[in-house]
């Protein structure tokens, strides 16, 4: 087995690997400013012989980096995020992300030819906020030709697999009339009271959809002037479900609670779906080589994905090629991402710690599928069945 020459090789690049991501860390940039990270991030692949494209799929600062070694063989693709949250910098740990993603390309590109495939590293931007880049580099084709893709993520626990729901992003935003709120108010109409009417209507829709679905939102602008009738009003709403069928079927009937509001109160209203999310579909036997391998490389904290569950923009990609995201252990118990303490987790000796076992387990994951044919038929049977019941 290869393990211990993965290993070897991510110790041997380590230092160069916690520089990146501390420079990283040290110059938080927020979606679709991510220059400098690119740039350290794309600058250590092609120092490690990675041939980079930069600027793919119409996004600056998406990248690919490619290691191709043999035509027609499986591809593993290393996904590398690397936007900061505003204020508050690295709170979601994507330093972290991103440079796993490099040190696990850079030592599995090592061992590509003896494995007989071929590695690349994705640079995918903008992570935190909506629209999801992943579902547009999806389609303008950034993912081309992979087989397997992996990333890693921090977290307060090491896990592979749980869930992601599906999402739609719904602005409404509510026209009315304006007039002087106690000395005419028979010639305004309210954008405002359509704005609450859809709320209304909202909670009353909750009942008849899938109990697993959340929706939620607020009012992004509830008008000029408490003696002015709102002539502008506008929501904000989330809209998610354990797969994209069900949020399919679900958005129409939030629309119509917004049409609804709209007629009622003598206004109009203009919907706009910022941002579709896909469910991440999971593969169980490539979560589960993803985790063993977390565990011989020394992860801490090895046990079940929790409960609750998010969205994230990769829900496309799993849904095209077999996915898996590593949690690993970089909080204590309980200790969210986008936290001061997350923060300060992925800027010290715990993402030192979670870099390095995520790289390793990366990487001999990657091997594995590119070694292991059984290993391999195994996981894309598995994806098949999954995408099929999604479908379904
Ligand atoms: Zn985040």
């Amino acid at each position: 087995m290869s393990r211990e020459r993965v290993y070897a090789i991510v110790d041997g690049v380590f230092t160069e690997l916690w520089t990146v991501a501390d420079f990283i860390w040290h110059h938080p940039e927020i979606a679709h400013t991510e220059h400098q990270s690119m740039r350290v991030l794309a600058e250590t692949l092609e120092r490690h012989g990675f041939v980079v494209q930069r600027g793919v799929a119409g996004f600056p600062t998406a990248f690919r980096a490619d290691i191709h070694v043999k035509e027609g063989a499986p591809t593993v693709a290393f996904l590398a995020e690397y936007d900061a949250l505003p204020e508050i910098g690295h709170a979601c740990g994507h330093n972290l992300i991103g440079t796993a993603a490099v040190g696990a390309g850079v030592a599995l590109a090592r061992l590509a030819k003896e494995a007989g495939g071929n590695v690349c590293v994705i640079g995918c931007p903008a992570e935190e906020v909506p629209p999801p880049v992943k579902v547009a580099m999806h389609e303008r084709g950034a993912f081309s030709g992979v087989d397997l893709a992996m990333y890693l993520h921090g977290s307060d626990r090491t896990t592979a697999g749980g869930r992601s729901l599906a999402l739609d992003t719904l602005d409404m935003r509510f026209r009315g009339k304006a007039s002087h709120a106690a000395a005419g108010p028979e010639r305004g109409r309210s954008a405002l009271d359509a704005a609450v009417l859809c709320m209304h209507a909202i909670e009353l829709l909750r009942e008849h959809v899938p109990s697993d679905m959340r929706i939620h939102g607020i009012i992004t602008n509830g008008g000029q002037a408490p003696n002015v009738v709102p002539e502008f009003a506008a929501l904000r709403y989330l809209v998610r479900g354990p797969t994209r069928a069900v949020v399919d079927a679900v958005v129409p009937r939030v629309i119509r609670c917004a049409q609804a509001a709209a007629l009622a109160t003598d206004t109009e209203v203009e919907i706009e779906n910022v941002g579709k999310y896909w469910d991440k579909l999971n593969v169980p036997a490539l979560n589960a080589a993803l985790l063993e391998e977390a565990a011989a490389a020394g992860a801490l904290d090895v046990r079940e994905p929790p409960e609750g569950a998010a969205s994230n923009d990769v829900g496309a990609v799993t849904y095209a090629v077999p996915t898996a995201t590593l949690n690993v252990k970089l909080v204590p118990d309980g200790v969210s991402a986008h936290s001061v303490e997350f923060r300060d987790a992925a800027g010290g000796e715990p993402g030192q710690k979670a870099l390095r076992f995520g790289a390793k387990a990366m990487a001999a994951t990657g091997w594995r599928f590119l070694a292991d044919e059984a290993f391999r038929e195994r996981v894309r049977g598995e994806h098949r069945a999954a995408v099929a019941r999604a479908r379904s």
